[in-house]
Protein backbone atom coordinates (compact mmCIF):
# COMPACT_ATOMS: atom_id res chain seq x y z
CA UNK A 1 0.00 0.00 0.00
CA UNK A 2 1.36 3.65 -0.60
CA UNK A 3 0.80 5.96 1.89
CA UNK A 4 1.16 9.81 0.89
CA UNK A 5 2.28 11.83 2.98
CA UNK A 6 -0.66 14.55 2.06
CA UNK A 7 -2.89 11.69 4.20
CA UNK A 8 -0.21 10.92 6.77
CA UNK A 9 -0.23 14.60 8.13
CA UNK A 10 -3.66 15.16 7.88
CA UNK A 11 -4.39 12.15 10.13
CA UNK A 12 -2.07 12.85 12.63
CA UNK A 13 -3.94 16.61 12.76
CA UNK A 14 -6.83 14.56 13.38
CA UNK A 15 -5.48 12.42 16.01
CA UNK A 16 -4.20 15.02 17.64
CA UNK A 17 -7.69 17.42 17.83
CA UNK A 18 -9.25 13.74 18.78
CA UNK A 19 -6.75 13.72 21.71
CA UNK A 20 -7.07 17.50 22.62
CA UNK A 21 -10.89 17.09 22.79
CA UNK A 22 -10.63 13.65 25.32
CA UNK A 23 -8.66 15.64 27.74
CA UNK A 24 -11.08 18.43 27.40
CA UNK A 25 -13.59 16.06 29.28
CA UNK A 26 -11.22 14.30 31.08
CA UNK A 27 -11.26 11.27 29.47
CA UNK A 28 -8.74 8.50 28.93
CA UNK A 29 -9.80 7.06 25.71
CA UNK A 30 -11.08 7.83 22.54
CA UNK A 31 -13.34 5.20 21.31
CA UNK A 32 -15.07 6.23 17.82
CA UNK A 33 -14.06 9.44 15.22
CA UNK A 34 -16.75 10.52 13.25
CA UNK A 35 -14.93 12.49 9.58
CA UNK A 36 -16.71 14.20 7.14
CA UNK A 37 -14.97 13.70 3.79
CA UNK A 38 -15.79 14.84 0.22
CA UNK A 39 -16.43 12.70 -2.82
CA UNK A 40 -14.53 14.71 -4.60
CA UNK A 41 -11.43 14.12 -2.03
CA UNK A 42 -9.15 12.24 -2.81
CA UNK A 43 -8.60 10.78 0.47
CA UNK A 44 -9.22 6.92 0.94
CA UNK A 45 -10.76 5.80 4.19
CA UNK A 46 -8.97 2.88 4.28
CA UNK A 47 -5.23 4.12 3.91
CA UNK A 48 -6.57 7.39 6.78
CA UNK A 49 -7.44 4.11 8.90
CA UNK A 50 -4.24 2.34 7.93
CA UNK A 51 -2.29 5.97 8.81
CA UNK A 52 -4.41 6.58 12.04
CA UNK A 53 -3.17 3.24 13.58
CA UNK A 54 0.21 3.79 12.95
CA UNK A 55 0.50 7.18 14.42
CA UNK A 56 -2.22 6.51 17.36
CA UNK A 57 -0.08 4.02 18.43
CA UNK A 58 0.59 5.03 22.50
CA UNK A 59 -1.73 7.43 22.64
CA UNK A 60 -5.17 7.19 24.45
CA UNK A 61 -6.83 7.04 20.47
CA UNK A 62 -5.08 3.56 19.72
CA UNK A 63 -7.27 1.01 18.94
CA UNK A 64 -9.80 3.98 18.07
CA UNK A 65 -12.69 3.43 15.28
CA UNK A 66 -12.75 5.68 12.61
CA UNK A 67 -16.37 6.39 10.90
CA UNK A 68 -16.36 7.96 7.46
CA UNK A 69 -19.44 10.23 6.58
CA UNK A 70 -19.31 10.96 2.50
CA UNK A 71 -20.40 14.10 1.47
CA UNK A 72 -21.66 14.02 -2.27
CA UNK A 73 -19.95 16.26 -4.47
CA UNK A 74 -22.08 19.83 -5.34
CA UNK A 75 -20.96 21.81 -8.44
CA UNK A 76 -22.07 25.64 -9.10
CA UNK A 77 -22.16 26.65 -13.06
CA UNK A 78 -20.11 29.61 -13.24
CA UNK A 79 -22.68 30.67 -16.63
CA UNK A 80 -25.75 30.49 -14.90
CA UNK A 81 -25.29 30.09 -11.47
CA UNK A 82 -26.92 26.63 -11.21
CA UNK A 83 -26.19 24.18 -8.46
CA UNK A 84 -25.90 20.54 -9.77
CA UNK A 85 -24.90 17.07 -8.80
CA UNK A 86 -22.31 16.28 -12.09
CA UNK A 87 -22.88 12.85 -13.07
CA UNK A 88 -20.41 10.61 -14.25
CA UNK A 89 -17.85 12.85 -13.80
CA UNK A 90 -19.31 15.01 -16.47
CA UNK A 91 -19.31 18.92 -15.20
CA UNK A 92 -21.37 20.43 -18.09
CA UNK A 93 -24.24 21.97 -16.52
CA UNK A 94 -27.76 20.81 -16.92
CA UNK A 95 -29.21 23.52 -17.43
CA UNK A 96 -27.21 25.54 -20.10
CA UNK A 97 -24.76 23.11 -21.27
CA UNK A 98 -21.84 25.41 -20.61
CA UNK A 99 -18.66 23.38 -19.03
CA UNK A 100 -17.70 26.25 -16.96
CA UNK A 101 -18.21 24.72 -13.20
CA UNK A 102 -16.97 24.83 -9.60
CA UNK A 103 -16.99 22.53 -6.86
CA UNK A 104 -18.87 23.73 -3.90
CA UNK A 105 -19.61 20.64 -2.08
CA UNK A 106 -17.45 17.66 -1.99
CA UNK A 107 -13.45 18.46 -0.64
CA UNK A 108 -14.23 18.10 2.82
CA UNK A 109 -12.20 16.74 5.06
CA UNK A 110 -12.51 17.35 8.64
CA UNK A 111 -13.25 15.67 11.90
CA UNK A 112 -16.87 16.15 13.01
CA UNK A 113 -17.38 14.37 16.96
CA UNK A 114 -15.56 12.01 18.86
CA UNK A 115 -16.82 9.14 21.32
CA UNK A 116 -15.16 8.82 24.20
CA UNK A 117 -14.92 6.59 27.41
ZN1 LIG B 1 -25.26 26.66 -16.24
Amino acid sequence: MVISMHELSITKEILDLAVAKAREVNSGRVLQINIVIGNASSVIDDCVQFCFDFVSRETIAQGARLNFLRVPVQMRCRNCGNLFCPEKKTWECPQCMEWDAEIVKGNEFYMDSIEVE
